[in-house]
């Protein structure tokens, strides 16, 4: 498998509960490289734009108010089969449902204040990467 690169954000939720350091360590302990990151804020066109798929959704404006609440962590991850190992790492999208040693077993609260968010296809996960991060800025 070739390597390739993932993007995640730690979700509002994750920053205010205080938990960059326990999921960037899960991360890098989880055998990925960090090679972009960055604490920021999402304004609601970016959350609406980056969650476009969920428009029609029910639950589309409280993940948009959720999601613009405050700073996130948005970082690129680098390993071998990286979309699909990261989305093994940070577990169900609902807590209730994660796996033991995953992320989001650890420390999402809800199916909607779930922590992380995991890129779901190599193409995303390039979409996602430039729109929080420019050439230089990955490593
Ligand atoms: P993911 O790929 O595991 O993040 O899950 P999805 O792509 O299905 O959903 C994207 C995000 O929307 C999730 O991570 C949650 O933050 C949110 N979400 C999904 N389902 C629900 C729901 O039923 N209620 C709420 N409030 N948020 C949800």
């Amino acid at each position: 498998m070739a390597t390739n690169r993932t993007f995640t954000m730690i979700k509002p939720d994750g920053v205010e509960n205080g938990h960059i350091g326990g999921i960037l360590n899960m991360i890098t302990e989880g055998g990925f490289k960090i090679v972009s990151l960055k604490l920021t804020q999402l304004t609601v066109a970016d959350a609406q734009q980056f969650y476009a798929i969920h428009s029609a959704r029910p639950f589309f404006g409280e993940l948009v108010e959720f999601m613009t609440r405050g700073p996130i962590v948005a970082a690129i991850l680098e390993k071998e089969n990286a979309v699909e190992d990261f989305r093994t790492l940070i577990g169900a999208t609902n807590p209730a449902d994660a796996a033991e040693g995953t992320i989001r077993k650890k420390y999402a609260k809800s199916i909607g204040e779930n922590a992380v968010h995991g890129s779901d296809s190599d193409e995303n996960a390039a979409i996602e990467g430039a729109f929080h991060f420019s050439g230089r800025e990955q490593f």
